[in-house]
């Protein structure tokens, strides 16, 4: 169970959920080949997918290729349900980065075969997450920069100015879907770049000027707890 560090401070509430998106960017369905989504694809990663991303995380090592999607990262403050633009913006309090680890051999299986993602997308450790900075209701969620290095170059770059599903109606659109408490994460969706990881590289993670964190990769260990 992580508990998130909000401007230094442990945050009350622990992380009860992940609320993601797919395809919030144009330029990462291109990549993948997949079309253009005229809604939100919604999923969800669970309590004990939520790990810490520095100074080091964890990835499986026995199930293919693991892929980072760096992402802009909401920390939720007040419980939405069916949520107005206005309260969902008063809810809002963190923004931060999470790596939307992706078994992508294994996604692809599942889509290939219809089923569901949550192998790929849901198992524990697949939602590194970096420290929140506090923001006011009045805060521009429209135009915040995202970059991942990975071993000293430029992996993925990009802006939620181009997302698809802009952060303030596409949480809107969750709360219809999904009841959020204080404490649940929103993942808003991943620009173009993905690709695999491996175990020893080195990260730096960077959200405009608010975060810049430098993370190492690791094998995990897959002794019984
Ligand atoms: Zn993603």
């Amino acid at each position: 169970m992580l508990f998130p560090v909000l401007q230094g401070q442990t945050y009350p509430h622990a992380v009860g959920k992940v609320v993601c998106v797919g395809r919030n960017y144009a330029a990462h369905a291109q990549e993948l080949n997949n079309p253009i989504p005229a809604a939100p694809i919604l999923f969800l990663k669970p309590a004990d997918s939520v790990v810490a991303v520095a100074p080091q995380f964890s990835i499986p090592t026995q199930y293919g290729a693991v892929h980072h999607e760096l992402e802009i990262a909401v920390l939720i403050g007040q419980r939405l349900v069916n949520a107005t633009e206005d309260h969902v913006r008063n809810a809002l309090i963190g923004v931060g980065l999470g790596l939307d680890l992706t078994l992508r051999d294994v996604q692809d299986s599942l889509k290939h075969q219809g089923h569901p993602w949550e192998r790929a997308k849901a198992f524990d450790g697949a939602c590194p997450l970096t420290d929140f900075i506090a923001v006011a209701p009045s805060f521009d969620w429209s135009n915040l920069s995202l970059t991942l290095w990975r071993n000293g170059e430029r992996q993925q770059a990009g802006s939620s100015a181009d997302m698809l599903f802009p952060i303030v109606s596409l949480i809107t659109h969750m709360s219809a879907n999904f009841a959020l408490n204080p404490g649940d994460v929103v993942l808003t969706g991943t620009p173009a770049g993905v690709g695999p990881l491996n175990v020893g590289d080195q990260l730096q993670l960077q959200l405009q000027d608010y975060l810049d964190v430098r993370t190492q990769v690791c094998a995990s260990h897959s002794a019984a707890v």
